[in-house]
């Protein structure tokens, strides 16, 4: 915690609203996220996996008080928006929104079946049902091309992941299969029908579109941004909280960690830019 100076409020506290396990694409399993986050002991903590809570009892039985969460991909006007989604509401209502994370990893499932039988037809076999049941096993963890590459790899088809994708795997290439798109309004439609809260994730990947993007989709839901994302440098983070002011739009923060050595879980914020988000988050 940073002395405060002279004259100058400057409290400080420490959240954690975006991080990913082995249940998406981190390298480390939910349980020992949730053990890290403790040892950190955040005013408010979330695992926001891809697609996926199947990490959330894993976090929550080491880091009591975990949200649960999902960081989802939607889809608007063929860009993928990933939308962080926090529940405030309890489980029977969270159970719609599960059922729409059942669907989108079903097709997932069924995509790299589709993709096994393209590379079959290019003279490659590969069995992804080992793959499939390693993931039941692992939490049904989500899978995807990143997957298909890999086992590539361990079977000396390709010399390495980026061979895999750009000789097969790349959008459009000769072994991908386009993945059905979950659009924004839609996935929105579920967020209020389950009374959750949503926030638009590190807003600066759609650049000048962020902007309209959250004006179109205020009122439908999309209720915050990550302008407290935890690579951005002060002048990026004030710049996403103008937006987030001029848009009456709660500010939002986490890491995204991903597992890398050397970075902590967490991101300080003002205090009252943390009360604001706890009562947002129905945990004033
Ligand atoms: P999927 O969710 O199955 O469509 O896979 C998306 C993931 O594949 C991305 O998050 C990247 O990690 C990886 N990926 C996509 N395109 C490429 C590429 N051209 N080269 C290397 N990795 C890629
Ligand atoms: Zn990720
Ligand atoms: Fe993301
Ligand atoms: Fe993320």
């Amino acid at each position: 915690m940073r002395q405060p100076q002279k004259g100058v409020r400057c409290a400080r506290v420490l959240v954690e609203l975006h991080c990913h396990s082995t249940c998406s694409d981190g390298a480390t399993a939910p349980g020992e996220v949730g053990r890290r986050a403790a040892g950190r002991a955040p005013a408010v903590f979330a695992l926001t996996d891809h697609d996926t809570c199947a990490g959330h009892a894993a976090a929550a039985a080491v880091m009591p008080g975990a949200l649960r969460a999902v960081e989802l991909t939607c889809h608007d006007e063929r860009r993928s928006v990933h939308v962080l989604v926090y529940d405030v509401a309890g489980d029977a209502r969270w159970a719609e929104l599960e059922v729409l994370l059942a669907q989108q990893i079903a097709a997932r499932r069924e995509r790299m079946r589709a993709i096994a039988a393209r590379l079959f037809h290019l003279g490659i076999v590969l069995d992804v049902e080992p793959i499939l049941e390693a993931a039941t096993r692992d939490h049904g963890r989500v899978v995807g091309r990143p997957d298909i590459a890999n086992a590539l790899v361990a079977q000396g088809t390709a010399t390495s992941r980026d061979d895999a994708f750009a000789r097969w795997l790349h959008d459009g290439g000769p072994a991908d299969v386009p993945l059905a798109r979950l659009g924004i309004a839609d996935a929105l439609a579920v967020v209020r029908a389950v009374g959750a809260r949503a926030s638009l994730a590190h807003p600066h990947q759609h650049g000048d579109r962020a902007g309209k993007l959250l004006r179109r989709f205020a009122k439908e839901g999309l209720d915050g941004v990550e302008a407290y994302y935890g690579r951005y440098d002060p002048g990026e983070r004030a710049r996403w909280l103008a937006v987030a002011r001029a848009l009456g739009l709660t500010a939002t923060g986490g890491s995204d960690w991903h597992g890398e050595d050397g970075v902590q879980l967490g991101v300080e914020i003002p205090d009252d830019a943390g009360k604001a988000l706890l009562a947002w988050l129905g945990r004033g």
